[in-house]
C-alpha cells in the first residue's frame, strides 16, 4: 500500500499555473518507475485552487491526495501538514509555481540512492527579481554565520528527506518554523546537488518584503542565540566604554574646569545609543512574541477536509476538522 515517494506541493492562490503543473508533474513521476503519491495542501486559497484540486483528485485518485486548510496558515505549515499526510520512503517538497521543474525530482531520488536521507538543491541560475536574489544571498550568509545549518541556497524548496527526517520534523510542535532548516538539523547524512529553475509559469509571487523579512526572523530564531548573545557583548563593551568616557569626564572637569561645548556630538551619541536599545528591545520581542505563541498552544492549522482514496476498490474518505 504505502507508495516508495510522496511528494507534497503547498498550493495558495495558484489556480492560473496548476493545470500546466499537472501536465508537466504526473508524466515526470511516471517515468520514475517507481510507486508515488502526490499531496496537494490547498493553503486555504481564495481562488479557484480548490475546485482545481478536488477535479484533480477526481481525475487521478490512485496517486493524488488533497488536504483542504480552512484558512492560510502559511507555506511551512501547508508543508507540515502535508509531510503528516504522507506515507512514502522518500518526500519530496516542491512549489506550485513550477519554478522547480519537475523533472528535477528524478535526480534528487538518484542521490538519495547514494545513502544521503537530505538532498538539499541549489538553483543554478536564480530567475527571480534582482533585490530578491541580493536580499536572499545576504540572508543566507547571516544565517550561514549564525547557525550551525549548512545550505548553500536556503530558500529553494526542491528538496528530498528520508522518511527517518520527515518522522521526527512530524513530531515538533513549532508554531514558526523553516522546513528545509528543521529537516536538516535531523539529517544523518545531508548533500546537495545543482538543479534548474525557472520563472513562474503564472499567477505572481505569494511573498511581499515583509512577509519575507517575517519569515527570515523564523529562520534566524527559531534556529539560533546568537543576536541575543551577540547583543549582551553589545551591551558589556558599551558600558565599559562609557564608563571610561565618564571618568575621562570626570577627571577633565577637576583638572581642566567643566566643558561647554560638544553637546551636539552629545546628541549623535546619544542617538545612536537609543537606536542600538530600540533595537535590541525589538529583538527581545521577536524571541518574546514566539514563545507567546508557542505557550499559547493553538492549533496551528485546521485541516478541513482529506480527499483520498481509502482502499485498493475505490473508496473515497473525507476527514473534516481535523486540528494539529
Ligand atoms: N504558498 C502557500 N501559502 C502561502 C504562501 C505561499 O502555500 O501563504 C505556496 C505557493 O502557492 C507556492 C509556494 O508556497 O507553491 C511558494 O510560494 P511563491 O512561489 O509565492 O514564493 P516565491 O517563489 O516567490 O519565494
Ligand atoms: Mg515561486
Amino acid at each position: 500500500m504505502k507508495p516508495e515517494l510522496s511528494v507534497v506541493i503547498p498550493v495558495y492562490n495558484e489556480e492560473a499555473g496548476l493545470a500546466r503543473l499537472f501536465e508537466r508533474l504526473y508524466p515526470a513521476l511516471d517515468t520514475l518507475g517507481m510507486s508515488y503519491e502526490i499531496v496537494f495542501v490547498n493553503d486555504g486559497s481564495r481562488d479557484r485552487s480548490a475546485q482545481i484540486l478536488a477535479d484533480q483528485f477526481r481525475a487521478r485518485p490512485d496517486v493524488t491526495r488533497v488536504v483542504l486548510f480552512n484558512g492560510n496558515y502559511g507555506q511551512h505549515m501547508a508543508i507540515l501538514a502535508g509531510f503528516q499526510a504522507t506515507r512514502g520512503n522518500v518526500v519530496v517538497t516542491l512549489d506550485a509555481d513550477l519554478q522547480n521543474p519537475p523533472e528535477e525530482i528524478g535526480n534528487l531520488i538518484a542521490k538519495m540512492h547514494e545513502g544521503y536521507d537530505y538532498v538539499g538543491s541549489v538553483r543554478r541560475e536564480r530567475q527571480d527579481v534582482a533585490w530578491r536574489k541580493h536580499a536572499s544571498r545576504a540572508m543566507n550568509y547571516l544565517r550561514e554565520k549564525l547557525t550551525h545549518i549548512k545550505m548553500t541556497d536556503q530558500g529553494n524548496m526542491l528538496r528530498a528527506y528520508g522518511r527517518n527526517v520527515v518522522d521526527l520534523v512530524n513530531q515538533c510542535n513549532e508554531v514558526n518554523t523553516f522546513i528545509p532548516a528543521l529537516a536538516y538539523t535531523f539529517a544523518r547524512k545531508p548533500t546537495e546537488i545543482v538543479v534548474e529553475h525557472e520563472e513562474r509559469a503564472a499567477g505572481e509571487s505569494k511573498y511581499s518584503l515583509y512577509s519575507l523579512i517575517r519569515l527570515n526572523f523564523d529562520l534566524i530564531t527559531g534556529f539560533s542565540l546568537m543576536p541575543l548573545q551577540a547583543f549582551s557583548l553589545v551591551g558589556i563593551a558599551l558600558s565599559i566604554l562609557s564608563a571610561a568616557l565618564f571618568v575621562a569626564l570626570i577627571v577633565r572637569r577637576f583638572i581642566l574646569g567643566s566643558e561647554v561645548q560638544g553637546v551636539f556630538t552629545l546628541f549623535a551619541l546619544d542617538f545612536f545609543l537609543m537606536g542600538v536599545i530600540l533595537f535590541g528591545i525589538g529583538l527581545v520581542g521577536e524571541y518574546v512574541g514566539r514563545i507567546y505563541q508557542q505557550v499559547r498552544g493553538r492549533p496551528r492549522y485546521v485541516v478541513q477536509a482529506i480527499l483520498e482514496q481509502k482502499d485498493e476498490r475505490g473508496n473515497v474518505s473525507s476527514i473534516s476538522n481535523v486540528r494539529e
